[in-house]
Formats: C-alpha cells, sequence, structure tokens
C-alpha cells in the first residue's frame, strides 16, 4: 500500500521553528534547511540562519504567534513540520522561587508550546498530514533541584504531546517529545567547570551532546521513517535519563 508518509519524501516542506537564532533551535533549522526545506524561525530578537525566513515572534504573545503563522503561511504555505523549541529557564530553589519565576517559565516553555501546536493543527487538519516536535529535556522526567518551574513546564510537554497524538492520530499528524540531557549551548555556558564536570560523571557516555545531535534525532522524527512514530519520548542525553 502506498502512504506517502511512508515514501522517500522529494518535496521540500513548510518548517517552523521556534528559537531557531541559536543552540539547538539553530541547528535545527540548518539541518531542514541543508535537506532544502522551506523554513521559518521565529525569535523575540531575530538572527535566523541564512535561507530561513526570520519572524520576530514572542510566543507568550498569543496575537504575535497568531500573526507569526499568518507570515510563514503567506511565504511558505502551512506549516507541515513544527518544532517547539523555544525556552528559558529561571532557576532557584522551591523556598525562593517567586509566582513569577514560576509563570514566566511555564507560560513560554509550556503554555507557549500549546498556542504554537494549537495554530499549526489547524493547516495540518486541513492537509491531513503534519509532524510535530516538542523540546522537552531529561529534568522533566529525572526532576532537578532548583528546577521545579522548568522541570515541571517539560514533563507537561510529554502529556500535551500524548494527548495531541491521540486527538489528531487519525489525520496522520504525530506529536512526539524530543529530551536532552546537557547539550553545548548558551543555556548550560552558565554553569561552572565544576558543574560541568559533576554532569558528565553522571553520564554514560561521559560527555555534553552537541547541538546537531539534537537535530538529527529532530530530522528523523519529521522523516519518513518515523511515520508509524507519535506519542514517543526520544532521549538524546548520553543515556543519563535511562529507565525514565
Ligand atoms: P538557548 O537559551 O540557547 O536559546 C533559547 C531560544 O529560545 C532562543 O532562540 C530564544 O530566542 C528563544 N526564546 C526564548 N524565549 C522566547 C520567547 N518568549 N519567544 C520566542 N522565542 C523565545 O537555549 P538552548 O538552545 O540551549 O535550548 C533550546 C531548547 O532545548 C529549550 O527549550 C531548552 O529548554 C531545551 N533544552 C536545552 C538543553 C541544553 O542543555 N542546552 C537540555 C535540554 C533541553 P530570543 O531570545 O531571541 O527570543
Amino acid at each position: 500500500m502506498s502512504d506517502p508518509q511512508n515514501s522517500p519524501r522529494s518535496e521540500p516542506r513548510s518548517v517552523l521553528v521556534t528559537g531557531g537564532n541559536r543552540g539547538i533551535g539553530r541547528a535545527i533549522a540548518e539541518a531542514f534547511l541543508a535537506q532544502g526545506d522551506r523554513v521559518a524561525v521565529t525569535t523575540r530578537s531575530g538572527g535566523a540562519p541564512e535561507g530561513a525566513l526570520d519572524v520576530r515572534c514572542d510566543i507568550t504573545d498569543p496575537a504575535a504567534v497568531e500573526a507569526a503563522f499568518a507570515q510563514v503561511e503567506e511565504a511558505h504555505g502551512p506549516v507541515e513540520v513544527l518544532v517547539a523549541n523555544a525556552g528559558i529557564t529561571a532557576d532557584t530553589l522551591l523556598l525562593r522561587m517567586s509566582d513569577d519565576d514560576w509563570a514566566s517559565v511555564i507560560d513560554t516553555n509550556l503554555t507557549g508550546s500549546f498556542r504554537l501546536a494549537k495554530r499549526a493543527s489547524k493547516g495540518m487538519l486541513r492537509l491531513r498530514r503534519g509532524r510535530i516536535v516538542f523540546i522537552s529535556s531529561v529534568v522533566g522526567l529525572l526532576g532537578s533541584a532548583g528546577q521545579v518551574n522548568y522541570a515541571a513546564s517539560k514533563a507537561g510537554l510529554v502529556g500535551m504531546a500524548r494527548s495531541i497524538a491521540r486527538e489528531l492520530g487519525s489525520r496522520s499528524i504525530t506529536a512526539n517529545v524530543v529530551a536532552p540531557g546537557f547539550i553545548e549551548t548558551d543555556m548550560t555556558a552558565v554553569l561552572t567547570d565544576e558543574q560541568k564536570d559533576a554532569i558528565k560523571g553522571q553520564v554514560p557516555l561521559g560527555r555534553y551532546g552537541t547541538a546537531d545531535e539534537v537535530a538529527q534525532t529532530v530530522l528523523w522524527l519529521t522523516g519518513p521513517g518515523a511515520a508509524y512514530v507519535t506519542g514517543a519520548v526520544v532521549p538524546v542525553d548520553g543515556g543519563l535519563g535511562m529507565g525514565h
């Protein structure tokens, strides 16, 4: 039986990557660009990689998300692949965590991803196909002292992806989660050498991951080889989170 979702892909797709001006998001956007897709990158500060449509959008602002989709659809057609990657941290211990620390992280990482997935699914439902990937984190499943807000937001993505997988699976729309471990980016550059060594000591592969290693997993999940994969949590963590 011929199924376009299972056939090798030749047509470029409309891909939207949030937070694609640096770090993991940039590597993801560059990987899609390298395979010839039409890539849009949304950020607050701009600086998308060359070849991508550079769209300003604060994902905590529903009107900005709507405007960004309108801009992307106008330039590239309906979004066929959404990678909800934009995320922030506001780390502190539970007793010191303010309502603002909690709300800003949940609003960006979890509610922002909800807004994006909801808006993207409109076009995907019409197309009767689509791929949604949420960038979570190993700490969403392991927990992490000092990251109650962040871990909760990243764990929330798992329930969200699995619910979307159930709601939209009959329309050939998949929703999956990638859970990176420690990856060399601006987000982890703030750690001290001591903290970095302690982390590496717990990683079976004994090193940090690269943003490109995350990007290659996203490419696979959105490519023909993963047409029958949905509701999955795929770790890219050097074995740090094994067992979850
Ligand atoms: P960076 O801090 O390097 O980049 C974060 C990106 O998100 C930037 O492009 C930033 O762009 C964008 N962003 C942040 N807030 C908003 C917002 N409100 N609206 C729109 N865009 C926003 O992070 P990483 O590359 O390290 O992380 C990317 C993702 O991977 C995050 O979700 C993170 O939680 C996750 N992750 C990272 C790990 C790591 O070790 N680095 C490990 C596990 C998960 P701008 O500031 O211009 O808006």
